[in-house]
Protein backbone atom coordinates (compact mmCIF):
# COMPACT_ATOMS: atom_id res chain seq x y z
CA UNK A 1 0.00 0.00 0.00
CA UNK A 2 0.84 3.72 -0.23
CA UNK A 3 1.98 4.72 3.10
CA UNK A 4 1.57 8.26 4.26
CA UNK A 5 1.69 10.97 7.28
CA UNK A 6 -0.69 13.47 7.96
CA UNK A 7 0.82 16.96 7.67
CA UNK A 8 1.29 18.93 10.75
CA UNK A 9 -1.77 21.07 11.82
CA UNK A 10 0.44 24.62 11.42
CA UNK A 11 0.98 23.97 7.84
CA UNK A 12 -2.67 22.52 6.84
CA UNK A 13 -3.96 25.86 8.78
CA UNK A 14 -1.05 28.23 6.67
CA UNK A 15 -2.20 26.47 3.40
CA UNK A 16 -6.10 27.35 4.10
CA UNK A 17 -5.62 30.28 5.76
CA UNK A 18 -7.29 32.47 3.03
CA UNK A 19 -10.45 30.02 2.71
CA UNK A 20 -13.97 30.44 4.13
CA UNK A 21 -15.91 26.98 3.42
CA UNK A 22 -13.25 23.85 3.15
CA UNK A 23 -14.43 20.74 2.24
CA UNK A 24 -12.08 17.80 4.33
CA UNK A 25 -11.82 14.79 1.92
CA UNK A 26 -10.25 11.53 2.99
CA UNK A 27 -9.37 8.70 0.86
CA UNK A 28 -10.66 4.87 2.33
CA UNK A 29 -7.83 2.67 0.84
CA UNK A 30 -4.35 2.81 1.44
CA UNK A 31 -3.95 6.24 3.71
CA UNK A 32 -6.96 5.01 5.34
CA UNK A 33 -5.03 1.69 6.58
CA UNK A 34 -2.20 3.56 7.57
CA UNK A 35 -4.05 5.57 9.45
CA UNK A 36 -3.05 8.98 7.74
CA UNK A 37 -6.29 10.04 5.74
CA UNK A 38 -9.32 7.71 5.85
CA UNK A 39 -12.92 8.36 7.50
CA UNK A 40 -11.45 8.76 11.03
CA UNK A 41 -8.76 10.83 10.61
CA UNK A 42 -11.02 13.35 8.15
CA UNK A 43 -13.19 13.87 11.58
CA UNK A 44 -10.38 14.53 13.61
CA UNK A 45 -8.64 16.97 11.26
CA UNK A 46 -11.96 18.78 10.77
CA UNK A 47 -12.87 18.99 14.37
CA UNK A 48 -9.82 20.34 15.31
CA UNK A 49 -10.20 22.95 12.46
CA UNK A 50 -13.16 24.08 13.81
CA UNK A 51 -12.05 24.18 17.15
CA UNK A 52 -9.23 26.22 15.87
CA UNK A 53 -11.37 28.51 13.88
CA UNK A 54 -13.66 29.42 17.02
CA UNK A 55 -10.86 29.99 19.35
CA UNK A 56 -9.51 32.40 16.98
CA UNK A 57 -12.78 33.62 15.47
CA UNK A 58 -11.95 32.76 11.44
CA UNK A 59 -15.37 32.33 11.02
CA UNK A 60 -14.71 29.37 8.85
CA UNK A 61 -17.11 26.34 7.88
CA UNK A 62 -15.93 22.67 7.02
CA UNK A 63 -17.49 19.73 5.47
CA UNK A 64 -16.79 16.14 5.79
CA UNK A 65 -16.53 13.53 3.33
CA UNK A 66 -14.55 10.18 2.22
CA UNK A 67 -14.52 8.20 -0.71
CA UNK A 68 -13.47 4.75 -1.65
CA UNK A 69 -10.35 6.19 -3.88
CA UNK A 70 -8.78 9.11 -4.60
CA UNK A 71 -6.91 7.98 -7.79
CA UNK A 72 -9.78 6.54 -9.48
CA UNK A 73 -12.14 8.76 -11.67
CA UNK A 74 -15.56 7.17 -10.84
CA UNK A 75 -15.12 6.90 -6.92
CA UNK A 76 -14.56 11.36 -7.55
CA UNK A 77 -17.74 11.91 -10.03
CA UNK A 78 -20.09 11.52 -7.67
CA UNK A 79 -18.89 14.60 -5.57
CA UNK A 80 -17.73 17.27 -8.04
CA UNK A 81 -20.65 18.86 -6.96
CA UNK A 82 -20.56 18.82 -3.75
CA UNK A 83 -16.55 19.60 -3.42
CA UNK A 84 -16.95 22.89 -5.87
CA UNK A 85 -19.72 24.04 -3.64
CA UNK A 86 -16.78 24.92 -1.23
CA UNK A 87 -14.13 27.28 -1.43
CA UNK A 88 -11.02 24.88 -1.63
CA UNK A 89 -10.70 20.39 -0.82
CA UNK A 90 -8.22 19.74 1.22
CA UNK A 91 -7.78 16.12 0.33
CA UNK A 92 -6.31 13.53 2.69
CA UNK A 93 -4.63 11.31 -0.09
CA UNK A 94 -1.58 10.08 -1.74
CA UNK A 95 -0.19 12.92 -3.85
CA UNK A 96 -1.82 10.75 -6.85
CA UNK A 97 -5.27 11.61 -5.07
CA UNK A 98 -4.68 14.71 -4.82
CA UNK A 99 -3.76 15.13 -8.48
CA UNK A 100 -6.16 13.28 -10.15
CA UNK A 101 -8.70 15.27 -7.79
CA UNK A 102 -7.19 18.39 -9.12
CA UNK A 103 -7.88 17.67 -12.46
CA UNK A 104 -11.35 16.92 -11.88
CA UNK A 105 -12.02 20.13 -9.47
CA UNK A 106 -11.20 22.81 -11.55
CA UNK A 107 -11.40 25.92 -10.77
CA UNK A 108 -11.51 24.88 -7.13
CA UNK A 109 -7.63 24.45 -5.29
CA UNK A 110 -7.18 21.23 -3.86
CA UNK A 111 -4.54 20.98 -1.09
CA UNK A 112 -2.77 18.19 0.41
CA UNK A 113 -3.11 17.12 3.97
CA UNK A 114 -1.26 13.98 3.77
CA UNK A 115 2.61 13.68 3.16
CA UNK A 116 3.15 10.46 0.55
CA UNK A 117 6.27 8.60 2.29
CA UNK A 118 6.79 4.97 0.78
CA UNK A 119 4.88 1.95 -0.98
CA UNK A 120 5.64 -0.39 2.34
CA UNK A 121 3.96 -2.75 4.74
CA UNK A 122 2.35 -2.79 8.01
CA UNK A 123 5.12 -4.33 10.32
CA UNK A 124 2.88 -4.39 13.56
CA UNK A 125 0.64 -2.13 14.93
CA UNK A 126 1.70 1.63 14.35
CA UNK A 127 4.94 0.39 12.09
CA UNK A 128 4.74 0.88 8.55
CA UNK A 129 8.55 0.46 6.24
CA UNK A 130 9.15 0.65 3.08
CA UNK A 131 9.33 -2.54 0.56
CA UNK A 132 9.24 -1.17 -2.98
CA UNK A 133 10.17 1.85 -4.79
CA UNK A 134 8.27 0.91 -8.10
CA UNK A 135 11.72 0.87 -10.10
CA UNK A 136 9.64 -0.88 -12.76
CA UNK A 137 11.99 -3.89 -13.32
CA UNK A 138 11.24 -6.07 -9.91
CA UNK A 139 14.10 -8.51 -9.24
CA UNK A 140 12.83 -10.03 -6.08
CA UNK A 141 12.71 -13.68 -8.08
CA UNK A 142 16.64 -13.34 -7.13
CA UNK A 143 16.54 -12.18 -4.15
CA UNK A 144 14.25 -15.10 -2.44
CA UNK A 145 11.92 -11.63 -2.14
CA UNK A 146 13.94 -9.34 -0.48
CA UNK A 147 14.07 -5.63 -2.41
CA UNK A 148 17.60 -4.93 -2.23
CA UNK A 149 16.54 -1.05 -3.66
CA UNK A 150 14.16 -0.37 -1.20
CA UNK A 151 15.90 -2.34 1.66
CA UNK A 152 19.70 -1.69 1.10
CA UNK A 153 20.88 1.88 1.95
CA UNK A 154 23.55 1.28 -1.07
CA UNK A 155 20.97 -0.12 -3.22
CA UNK A 156 23.36 -3.10 -4.16
CA UNK A 157 22.97 -5.89 -6.62
CA UNK A 158 25.64 -7.90 -5.65
CA UNK A 159 25.73 -7.41 -2.10
CA UNK A 160 26.71 -7.13 0.69
CA UNK A 161 28.95 -4.21 0.70
CA UNK A 162 31.30 -6.23 3.51
CA UNK A 163 30.30 -2.96 6.19
CA UNK A 164 27.12 -4.95 7.46
CA UNK A 165 28.15 -6.16 11.53
CA UNK A 166 26.11 -9.19 12.83
CA UNK A 167 23.50 -8.81 10.32
CA UNK A 168 23.16 -5.23 10.91
CA UNK A 169 23.36 -2.21 7.99
CA UNK A 170 26.90 -0.68 8.45
CA UNK A 171 24.44 2.53 7.58
CA UNK A 172 21.58 2.62 10.20
CA UNK A 173 22.55 0.77 13.72
CA UNK A 174 18.51 -0.20 13.69
CA UNK A 175 18.14 -1.43 10.19
CA UNK A 176 19.29 -4.98 9.22
CA UNK A 177 21.02 -5.28 6.17
CA UNK A 178 19.50 -6.37 3.48
CA UNK A 179 22.33 -8.97 2.40
CA UNK A 180 21.96 -10.74 5.06
CA UNK A 181 18.19 -10.72 4.91
CA UNK A 182 18.51 -12.17 1.13
CA UNK A 183 21.46 -14.75 2.25
CA UNK A 184 18.99 -15.79 5.06
CA UNK A 185 16.22 -16.26 2.97
CA UNK A 186 17.56 -18.17 0.13
CA UNK A 187 19.53 -20.34 2.53
CA UNK A 188 16.14 -21.03 3.83
CA UNK A 189 14.87 -21.61 0.38
CA UNK A 190 18.06 -23.97 -0.75
CA UNK A 191 18.66 -21.42 -2.84
CA UNK A 192 22.16 -20.02 -2.25
CA UNK A 193 23.54 -21.35 -5.59
CA UNK A 194 21.44 -17.84 -6.76
CA UNK A 195 23.88 -15.82 -5.24
CA UNK A 196 26.79 -16.90 -7.25
CA UNK A 197 25.05 -15.37 -10.54
CA UNK A 198 26.42 -11.86 -10.73
CA UNK A 199 23.78 -9.36 -11.52
CA UNK A 200 24.44 -7.38 -14.29
CA UNK A 201 25.06 -3.72 -14.71
CA UNK A 202 21.35 -2.45 -13.70
CA UNK A 203 19.04 -1.10 -16.57
CA UNK A 204 16.97 1.71 -14.58
CA UNK A 205 15.22 2.61 -18.04
CA UNK A 206 11.88 1.12 -16.53
CA UNK A 207 12.19 3.63 -14.20
CA UNK A 208 13.66 6.14 -15.76
CA UNK A 209 12.09 6.28 -19.14
CA UNK A 210 9.00 9.13 -19.82
CA UNK A 211 8.16 10.40 -16.82
CA UNK A 212 5.95 9.94 -15.74
CA UNK A 213 6.00 6.32 -16.78
CA UNK A 214 2.55 4.62 -17.38
CA UNK A 215 0.95 1.29 -17.88
CA UNK A 216 -0.82 0.77 -20.99
CA UNK A 217 -3.07 -2.23 -21.55
CA UNK A 218 -3.82 -2.79 -24.94
CA UNK A 219 -6.28 -6.22 -23.80
CA UNK A 220 -8.09 -3.83 -21.52
CA UNK A 221 -8.46 -0.53 -23.83
CA UNK A 222 -12.30 0.42 -23.73
CA UNK A 223 -13.81 -2.39 -21.84
CA UNK A 224 -15.43 -0.28 -19.70
CA UNK A 225 -16.99 1.33 -22.54
CA UNK A 226 -17.99 -1.87 -24.30
CA UNK A 227 -19.74 -2.81 -21.03
CA UNK A 228 -21.78 0.13 -20.92
CA UNK A 229 -22.74 -0.24 -24.82
CA UNK A 230 -23.88 -3.92 -24.31
CA UNK A 231 -25.97 -2.56 -20.89
CA UNK A 232 -27.98 0.18 -23.21
S1 LIG B 1 12.87 -4.77 -7.21
FE1 LIG B 1 11.82 -2.91 -7.89
S2 LIG B 1 9.65 -3.52 -8.24
FE2 LIG B 1 10.66 -5.18 -7.07
S3 LIG B 1 10.15 -4.69 -4.93
FE3 LIG B 1 12.15 -3.72 -5.38
S4 LIG B 1 11.70 -1.63 -6.07
FE4 LIG B 1 9.80 -2.81 -6.12
S1 LIG C 1 25.38 -3.20 5.21
FE1 LIG C 1 23.96 -4.41 3.94
S2 LIG C 1 22.10 -3.14 3.72
FE2 LIG C 1 23.74 -1.80 4.52
S3 LIG C 1 24.59 -0.85 2.71
FE3 LIG C 1 25.85 -2.70 3.12
S4 LIG C 1 24.87 -4.36 1.93
FE4 LIG C 1 23.41 -2.66 2.00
Amino acid sequence: MIVGERKPFAEITELIKDSKKVLILGCGTCVSVCMAGGMKEVSILASQLRMDSGIQDKGMEFGEDTIQRQCDREYIEPIIELAKSHDVVVSMACGAGVQLLSDMLVPTPVLPAVNTSFIGICEEEGTWLERCRGCGNCLLGETGGICPVARCAKNLFNGPCGGSVNGICEVSPNTPCAWQLVYDRLKALDKLETLEEIQPIRDWSPSSNGIPRGVFREDMAGIGKESESASE
